[in-house]
């Protein structure tokens, strides 16, 4: 994917309601203009990379990148979990990431057990891959850091 790294910003909005959290696994959703935005060449699956809230501080994350079965499956969702334990929920913050890499295409599972357990496999893979020295760099990159200074 020529694409990648791919950087981008947007609103945290809410998602309807799946029960990612419930799973333990919260997924924030970007608004549709953002996911409109999304290069051709980014194909739905997970991917893993670097994502802060706010100003706050830059943490792993994995994304799934999906067909919203809320739009009758006609909609591009984008939904990140960030790999932090956060004491609060950041609905109407604006969410920045970096998607670093592609980790494996979309599935369905036959049980909710099944999924937790290609998630969690999911959440590894991204934080081995993003020991690699050439991506830990971009945790580091001006985009994040712009963050903290204009806190926009
Ligand atoms: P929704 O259907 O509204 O997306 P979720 O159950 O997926 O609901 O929960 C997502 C929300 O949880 C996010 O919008 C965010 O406000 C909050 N949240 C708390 N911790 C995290 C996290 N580590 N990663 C992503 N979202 C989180
Ligand atoms: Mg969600």
């Amino acid at each position: 994917m020529k694409s990648l790294p791919y950087f981008c910003r947007g609103e945290v909005v809410r998602g309807f309601g799946r029960g990612s959290k419930e799973l333990g696994i919260p997924t924030a959703n970007f608004p549709d203009s953002v996911v409109d935005n999304l290069p051709a060449d980014i194909s739905t699956g997970i991917y893993y990379g670097w994502a802060c809230v706010g100003n706050g501080d830059v943490y792993k994350m994995v994304m799934s990148i999906g067909w919203n079965p809320y739009y009758k499956n006609t909609k591009k969702s984008m939904e990140t979990h960030v790999i932090h334990e956060f004491k609060e929920d950041f609905y109407g913050q604006i969410l920045r990431v970096v998607m670093v890499g592609y980790i494996r295409p979309e599935r369905t599972f036959d049980s909710l057990e099944a999924l937790i357990v290609a998630i969690n496999g999911d959440i590894e893979e991204a934080k081995l891959k993003l020991e690699l020295p050439e991506h830990h760099k971009l945790k580091e990159d001006n985009f994040f850091i712009s963050a903290a200074i204009n806190g926009h």
